[in-house]
């Protein structure tokens, strides 16, 4: 969903936080694998022992300045703290150090994203070749006995999970 210059903006602001983070620090952080597939209302996630970040593609494309000035730093945040300390709070001082001390960036954690995109709950179901978001419409459909097949594959959609 997304262009390759938007992935490049994310892990382009990316590679700038973990320069400042290594100047503060005076040392090697490891660079994280970047993914475009969260769901749902987040903007995005981290996830420390994988050291990986999901970046929502619908909340960017309509947040666009809101994920480079404060998304990204705040995901990376995580990281960073996890590569310091360990598992600590997830937003606490740390955390809250590095966003202000490190990035200057005001340490709050709820966001003021636009989010009437993805305010429907999602389910995902999966095919033989990949994977489908399906609405709750569709969902309740399927458990009353509609089958929905992938165009591509033409297998049955299988549910797989529930995203909030
Ligand atoms: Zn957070
Ligand atoms: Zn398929």
């Amino acid at each position: 969903m997304l262009t390759f210059e938007d992935k490049k903006a994310l892990a382009v602001k990316g590679e700038d936080c973990f320069i400042l983070a290594e100047c503060f620090f005076d040392r090697a952080f490891s660079r994280p694998t970047y993914f475009f597939n969260q769901r749902g209302r987040s903007a995005g996630s981290a996830h420390l022992q994988k050291n990986l970040i999901k970046f929502n593609p619908i909340l960017y494309l309509q947040n666009k300045a809101i994920f480079i000035e404060h998304v990204v730093a705040h995901e990376i945040a995580h990281l960073i703290t996890y590569q310091l300390y360990g598992k600590v709070k997830p937003h606490g001082k740390e955390w809250q150090q590095i966003m202000t001390q490190v990035f200057h960036l005001p340490a709050n954690t709820t966001h003021q994203l636009d989010i009437t995109d993805v305010q429907g709950k999602l389910f995902t179901y999966r095919c033989s070749c990949s994977q489908h978001q399906l609405t709750i419409r569709r969902h309740n459909n399927i458990k009353k006995g509609t089958r929905y097949l992938c165009r591509k594959c033409k297998s049955t959609l299988v549910f797989s999970e529930q995203e909030n």
